[in-house]
């Protein structure tokens, strides 16, 4: 029995950070004061805390350090570990996700509702006995033992959830799409193509809670009939891939994937293929060519996936964290599910904070939470004293809101009423230091880059407007330029084939509406140059 256990994050940023030599410190500091029976080390995935280095956690203290590095390590285990001091230059004095909600609205965790980042940061993402323990596996064990698949399917139509990858959709009725095809075989396809800039949700709930995804695929395959899944993950996520890779295997040899689960006659396999780097391959019908082995673009449509997807069957493709909502559904229902959240967008949503905030990374609240919430409270602000230009919701293809929009609750229904949507759960903060015509420069190159070349509106359209945003970034703007802007923009809206050209208009015509000024006093001010 030990008397402490530290949680080190161990995800892809904290590793870059250090957290690996860290580690390897803590062990031989440990050893070297005989302290090894004593305090365990446990590796977990992300604590959500972003830009605060490497992070520990002492358990059952419940304190936070953060910063860390290989020279603090000895006076962590001197002070802290021998003494029971804490050491307060280190300190993170925010209050932890268990303590937050009986505590109150502390800053950051007080605020948040964890679902499913419940077990991120408080297990070791590789161990199965630690998902286990917390109620790991039970929902897939209830539902094979207990329900039918149309009980599966008619628990997730009552909790209201709508697939966490962007569009929102019912995951329910999705479901019963593909529940109701006859086929020999159908598939489940996990969407772990992530791939904006400013997201990475979808990575760190793989790389801390790899199992709350596969057994949410597994209900899925019940659910639907698929006794086949592949996770399709972008090849850059390696340490995703190994925690998956690592998962799947455990979760084989102990009987919770494979043939007969829980002797119900029900089996399901899962594959991980990886993707080449392509922000098209985020597409549900672009990813299943991609994984037939063909080059990555988008089907037409319909036919839709639940009844021709992959090689040809029933196929649903659901996001990352709309999997790992699905057990916890299960097991405590859906009026559970449906006690957070608003009315018509129940449950949490995870986002990405990113840009010009005090307090990035990543978090978890009730939908309907408002932005003014998500930036002052949990993310505390603007550094530097600076004052709030802009935000954008969802990615790349977000909309653009302002500082009239801080009190919008975040919920699928009030951003669609101001023609704007959630997205991809990546919420970028501008400060008003900011140029906003470079800002929307900046979008374009990403979307003209990622075209996949199909169409021509948006392979083309992206092109010119790049042109024309890099022309009044040099300074050689024209006023007429505004509108041409515009026409191409809304003309890709409304022709171009897939979600990626239809979408990339978006911030600019919202920079446009309600930053058309600062455009304007670009141009005007290249005008006036050029005739002096
Ligand atoms: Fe490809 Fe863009 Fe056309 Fe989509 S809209 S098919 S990404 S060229």
């Amino acid at each position: 029995m030990h008397r402490n256990h530290v949680l080190i994050a161990m995800d892809a940023h904290t590793i870059a950070q250090g957290a690996r030599a860290v580690r390897d410190a803590l062990k031989r500091a440990l050893d070297m004061t005989s302290l090894t029976d004593e305090v365990k080390v446990i590796e977990t995935g992300s604590l959500g805390i972003y830009n605060r280095g490497v992070v520990l956690v002492i358990f059952p203290d419940n304190v936070y350090y953060v910063g860390v590095k290989v020279e603090d390590v000895a006076e962590i285990v001197s002070e802290h570990l021998i003494k029971g001091r804490v050491v307060e230059r280190l300190h993170y004095t925010d209050v932890p996700v268990e303590k937050a909600a009986e505590m109150g609205a502390a800053p950051r965790f007080g605020k948040q509702q964890r679902v499913v980042l419940k077990n991120a940061g408080v297990i070791d993402p590789e161990s199965l006995e630690e998902y286990i323990a917390r109620d790991g596996y039970e929902a897939l064990g209830k539902a094979l033992t207990t329900m039918k698949p149309e009980d599966v399917i008619d628990i997730v139509k009552k909790s209201g959830i709508q697939g966490r990858g962007g569009a929102f959709f019912p995951t329910g009725l999705k479901w019963s799409f593909a529940a109701a095809e006859e086929a020999k075989q159908k598939y489940i396809i996990c969407n772990a193509d992530e791939g904006e800039p400013g997201t990475f949700k979808d990575r760190l709930i793989l790389e801390g809670d790899p199992h709350s995804v596969i057994e949410g695929m597994a209900l899925a395959g019940y659910a639907v009939g698929a006794d086949m899944g592949y996770i399709y993950i972008r090849g850059e996520y390696r340490m995703s891939i190994e925690r998956l890779n690592r998962a799947i295997q455990h979760a084989t040899e102990n009987g919770l994937l494979g043939e007969n689960l829980f002797d119900s006659g029900f089996s399901f396999n899962l594959e991980v293929r990886e993707g080449a780097g392509a922000y098209i391959c985020g597409e549900e019908t672009a990813l299943i060519e991609s994984i037939e082995g063909k080059r990555g673009e988008p089907r037409d449509k319909p036919p839709f996936p639940p009844s021709v997807g992959l090689w040809g069957m029933p196929t649903i493709v659901n996001n990352v964290e709309t999997l790992a909502n699905v057990p916890q559904i299960i097991l405590k229902g859906a009026d559970w599910y449906r006690s957070m959240g608003t009315e018509k967008s129940p449950g949490t949503k995870v986002f990405t904070m990113v840009g010009n905030i005090n307090n990035p990374g990543l978090i978890e609240v009730p939908m309907g939470t408002t932005l003014r919430e998500i930036i002052y409270d949990i993310g505390q602000g603007i550094p530097e004293g600076k004052g709030f230009m802009l935000a954008q919701m969802g990615g790349t293809t977000g909309g653009i809101l302002t500082e009239k929009h801080l009190d919008l609750p975040m919920s699928v229904e009030a951003l669609r009423e101001i023609g704007s949507g959630l997205g991809s759960g990546a919420l970028l903060v501008v400060d008003d230091s900011q140029d906003v015509v470079e800002l929307v420069e900046n979008f374009v190159e990403f979307f003209n880059h990622e075209s996949c070349g199909k169409c021509t509106l948006c392979r083309e359209g992206n092109g010119r407007l790049l042109e024309l945003l890099q022309r009044i970034n040099a300074g050689k703007g024209r006023m007429a330029d505004l509108n041409l802007m515009e026409d191409l923009a809304v003309t890709m809206m409304k022709g171009a084939f897939c979600g990626l050209g239809q979408a990339a208009p978006v911030p600019i015509l919202g920079c446009l509406k309600y930053f058309r000024d600062d455009f304007v006093r670009k141009i005007g001010a290249a005008e006036m140059a050029a005739a002096a």
